[in-house]
């Protein structure tokens, strides 16, 4: 293999760059060429493709975003949208691809890989929810842009003495609601994976109440519903004057933190060095600080699932 190359698609996350400066300059120790596709699929398909020397990725590792910019392209959903991808890569001389992005990019890997092209997934999300990964690249970054914000949240709860309801990102996963949570002690986290009976929400308020608790922090993710319409409940069901913060976007940005920058180096590299053995259609991940891989096919068809431990913990340690 003497060309491959790396695009990043989907949402964005922190540490993408210190993926694609992997891919690039792991690629080019071993005298491979690179190839940066530029947004996503959409690049693939209409050929948005240059050359990546090693000064193209200096000075990125610390830099939130994707410099190979990222997109969600409708057209590579379709056959002949997937077809032109392998002309484009066919024109280019390229034989092999590594996809950094999220679940959605990853089932386009695995069809790009069911054409006969060799790829790679490498997990960049901040909702860690993809399986087979212990993380993805970009969910300890975001995880410390919402302690750090539920930390200046708490110090005006103290103050005025009210409840807060803080809504974090998290449709189908709750491990950045959860991870948040126990980190910064809220006293309720609200996760997709977990039922719950607003009476509850609603009990454990008063009962703090009653021991003289003058403010509480409830984490919500984003899939269990809207954070101004749980506040007005909350406000409306105890009485206490109740603040909602959504903190959206700014979970995605940031510089990424030392243990994204170090997974994302490791997991660009072994994506490289997969293509490089002849491997297709694999996610790399970590398990145990291990560095290790994986069938697409077979991750993609796990769920993804919390920690449940980390859950009945977060219960016992908010009583
Ligand atoms: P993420 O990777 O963050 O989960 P999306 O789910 O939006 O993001 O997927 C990103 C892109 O991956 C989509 O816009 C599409 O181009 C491609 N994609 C997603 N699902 C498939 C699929 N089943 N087959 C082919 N391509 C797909």
């Amino acid at each position: 293999m003497k060309k491959i190359g790396v695009l990043t698609s989907g949402g964005d996350s922190p540490g993408m760059n210190a993926a694609i400066r992997a891919v690039v300059r792991k690629a080019i120790y071993h005298d491979v060429e690179v190839y940066g596709i530029k947004y996503g699929y959409y690049g693939l398909v209409t050929g948005d493709i240059e050359p990546m020397g090693i000064g193209s990725v200096g000075d990125i590792i610390h830099r939130g975003g994707t410099m190979l910019n990222t997109a969600r392209c409708e057209e590579f959903l379709t056959p002949e949208g997937r077809e032109k991808g392998v002309e484009m890569l066919k024109e280019h001389g390229i034989e092999g691809v590594v996809v950094i992005g999220g679940d959605g990019s990853f089932r386009g890997a695995e069809k790009l890989a069911e054409l006969g092209v060799p790829t790679i997934g490498v997990p960049g999300t901040i909702d860690n929810d993809i399986p087979f990964t212990d993380y993805t690249i970009g969910f300890d970054t975001a995880l410390n842009t919402v302690i750090d914000a539920i930390d200046k949240i708490r110090d005006t709860a103290t103050s005025h003495e009210r409840t807060y309801v803080v809504e974090v990102m998290g449709r189908d996963a709750g491990d950045i609601a959860l991870w948040s949570g126990l980190a910064d002690g809220a006293e309720t986290i609200l996760i997709p994976e977990a039922s719950y009976e607003m009476e509850q929400v609603v009990d454990r308020l008063k009962r703090g109440n009653e021991r003289g608790k003058k403010h509480s922090i409830i984490v919500l993710a984003e899939g269990v519903g809207s954070g101004p319409e749980v506040g007005q409940r909350i406000q409306d069901e105890t009485g206490f004057e109740t603040r909602v913060t959504v903190l959206g976007h700014i979970q995605r940005g940031g510089s990424p933190s030392a243990y994204d920058r170090v997974l994302a180096s490791r997991l660009g590299a072994k994506a490289v060095e997969l293509l490089l053995d002849g491997e297709s259609g694999h996610m790399v991940g970590i398990q145990n600080n291990q560095v290790t891989y994986a069938g697409i096919s077979e991750a993609l068809a796990q769920a993804h699932s919390i920690d449940k431990t980390m859950y009945e913990l977060s219960n016992q340690l908010s009583i």
